[in-house]
């Protein structure tokens, strides 16, 4: 490998000491990280950084130049609205796509406990799975968990179908909005229709009229958002456990010399559920104390880490960033991995070290990964034998080069709506009198991953603070929360660091001011906890002082996300620009036009503290618009901005 560390150093990389202590010892060793392989992508192309390149068929590829003298169309004609428009659509639906397999996966899971065919999985929320079965329509008197499961199942799959006119679970929004899904004709159908008929539509000579095609767009994120993804968290709640308020710790520190170290990567728990579970095994644990260990230490990396942190209390190692650092502490024996945001790059930084990587999934296969099929009919079985490679693995550890640079730092987790309307007292009520008294201002929704083009986590750490010292709650999931984890904002302590109104209403709670409600798939929650209030009150969501952001974002999935979110009635601010520059007409639909359609539109602001303002404007002025006590919002100072992209 030949590293360049970019730019003025790896300070410069991250805002934490683990990761500085990590990309030392990769500048020292000349191991090859993320930030090398964005230096040396330097110049990236501008065309794709527009959204202009085009590369649909094999007439091109293509690039148009609307701001210059080069060609202004491809060579089927299209301008720079109509690739814009399909290279965004087609993003969309990758980023669908991938949340809502995932929660075809877990469906299918459901299934086989409804078959009874599971030796670890079963029915852990009978209450859940009766209130989904409502939903559906499925009839729950006299039936056993396991008949309602494999009921529900079936029901369920239909949501992936072409039988539906409307996905059952977007009717928790709210009349008013399902009213402007209907008009819009964006009122999402089938998960798997809504993606496939994207790939159609921007196929060359189908569907050319951009307005046209950003309008499937948003029917597919919404698929995602109260399809897909919902199917995902509502069923890994019945399956799994509803996460409930628990305390664990993040960061390198939670990796022990002491012990066989296990790392979780992905974004799936159906596999990691019985890593859990296979890690307790006696037997399992007996054998890594012959081996010489203290025992058996599982740590979480990105969403899978986050669904078991949320509902096994499992340390959290760190978010996307950290997966290679991870690996560089010398003291990992296993990278389990199933899907998504896995950099091919792991097994490249593992061959430096006795670490095992090995691959779960069979549509996610690693060159330089062991490939062990995970069969969700054979859980338990799977997991041992996995557990039991990590602990034969730990005599290769070669203790010299074990480096575990700092402390853990505690946070909480396991704030799933049921969990947040419980510490209320079973309604929303408590919150909607603190925000009708102003202690409250509103509530955003901080999301997302992390991106070498932004300082690792000042994004979302900055533009955490200045929400809650301005008495805004912050509720976050993804790559976000465990960002926020390490910066030490989600303990109840941190109330101290919020403003006079949410500080109270934190140390009355005992909640910390950054609520942690889980992995991407459960941004669902949010639109849950969004659409309950919004219920309670009688209006739409888009008349709520709330917003979202996300400030890290990288993923094809954060773009499908931020899309539903906005669909939903929420303002959103992205940190990193998407790639739709090049059609000054998309930029202005979807920065401003979308006010119109939705009531609410997209910002793009890299600046956390830029950001901020920008947020604090909007609450002010949805607060003023509910007629509650509001702050002029151009009162509110726009700082110069400080972040701009690496
Ligand atoms: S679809 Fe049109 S713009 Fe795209 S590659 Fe083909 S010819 Fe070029
Ligand atoms: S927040 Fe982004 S990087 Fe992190 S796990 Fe989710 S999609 Fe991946």
């Amino acid at each position: 490998m030949s590293p360049v560390i970019h730019g003025n150093g790896y300070k410069k990389n991250s805002i934490n000491s683990d990761a500085w202590a990590m990309l030392e010892i990769a500048h020292r060793e000349g191991i090859e990280t993320v930030w090398d392989r964005l230096a040396k992508q330097q110049p990236q192309c501008g065309y794709c950084n527009l959204g202009t390149s085009c590369r649909i068929c094999s007439m091109g590829p293509c690039r148009v130049d609307p701001f210059g003298d080069g060609p202004q169309k491809g060579v089927c004609g299209a301008d720079a609205d109509i690739i814009v428009a399909r290279n965004l659509a087609r993003a969309i639906a990758a980023g669908a796509s991938a949340h809502s397999d995932h929660g075809r996966d877990i469906l299918e899971t459901l299934h086989i406990v409804g078959e009874g065919k599971s030796n670890v999985y079963k029915v852990s929320e009978p209450e859940k799975l009766r209130a989904l079965a409502v939903e559906y329509g499925v009839d729950a008197d006299g039936k056993s968990d396991q008949e309602l499961a494999k009921e529900l199942a079936w029901e369920m799959m239909e949501d992936y179908g072409m039988r539906r006119k409307k996905l059952p679970l977007a009717s928790r929004a709210p009349q008013m909005r399902q009213e402007t899904w209907e008009k819009t004709g964006t009122y999402p159908r089938g998960v798997d229709r809504e993606n496939v008929e994207v790939l159609h539509r921007t196929h060359m000579g189908v569907d050319n009229d951009w307005v046209n095609i950003l309008l499937h767009a948003v029917r597919t994120a919404l698929s995602d958002g109260w399809g897909g993804s919902m199917i995902a968290t509502e069923l890994s709640d019945v399956l799994f456990g509803l996460p409930k308020p628990v305390s664990s710790h993040v960061n390198l520190g939670v990796l022990r010399s002491d012990s066989v170290n296990i790392v979780l990567h992905g974004h799936n728990p159906m596999l990691s559920e019985v890593i859990v579970a296979a890690s307790q095994d006696p037997e399992l644990v007996a054998l890594a104390k012959e081996k010489g260990a203290q025992g058996i230490n599982l740590a979480g990396l990105c969403c899978t880490g986050n669904e078991v942190l949320m509902r096994k209390g499992i340390p959290m190692a760190g978010n996307h960033l950290m997966q290679e650092l991870c690996i560089m502490t010398g003291a990992v024996e296993l990278m389990i991995v199933d899907y998504q945001c896995i950099m091919p790059a792991v097994t490249e930084t593992a061959k430096c070290y006795h670490t095992k990587v090995i691959s779960t999934f069979d549509k996610a296969k690693f060159p330089g990964a062991e490939h062990i099929s995970f069969d969700p009919g054979r859980g338990l079985e799977i997991g041992k034998q996995i557990v039991r490679k990590a602990i034969e693995n730990f005599s290769n550890r070669v203790p010299e080069r074990v480096h575990i640079p700092v402390e853990p730092v505690p946070m909480m987790a396991g704030f799933s709506v049921e969990a947040i309307l419980g510490a209320l007292g079973g309604t929303p009520q408590p919150l909607v009198d603190a925000i009708v008294a102003g202690q409250i201002r509103g509530a955003v929704g901080i999301v997302g991953c992390n991106n070498p083009k932004i300082k690792q986590d000042l994004g979302h750490t900055e533009l955490t603070k200045r929400l809650i010292e301005n008495d805004i709650l912050v509720v976050v999931t993804g790559c976000a929360a465990v960002a926020d984890g390490k910066a030490g904002l989600m303990v109840p302590e941190a109330a101290d660091l919020a403003g006079p109104g949410l500080g109270s209403v934190c140390k009355a709670l005992g909640i910390p001011p950054v609520l942690h409600l889980g992995s991407c798939v459960d941004n669902t929650r949010i639109l849950v906890l969004a659409a309950a209030l919004a219920n309670h009150l009688g209006v739409d969501i888009s008349a709520l002082p709330l917003a979202g952001a996300a400030p890290e974002w990288y993923s094809e999935k954060a773009v499908s996300i931020g899309t539903y979110v906005v669909a939903s009635g929420i303002y959103t601010v992205l940190g990193t620009a998407p790639p739709i520059f090049g059609s000054l007409n998309i930029v202005k639909l979807l920065t401003e036009g979308l006010e119109d359609v939705f009531g609410a539109t997209f910002a793009v602001e890299p600046d956390p503290n830029r950001a901020a303002t920008l947020i604090r404007r909007h609450i002010e002025r949805k607060r003023a618009s509910l007629g509650l006590s509001a702050i002029d919002p151009e009162s509110i100072a726009m700082p110069e901005a400080e972040l701009t992209f690496v």
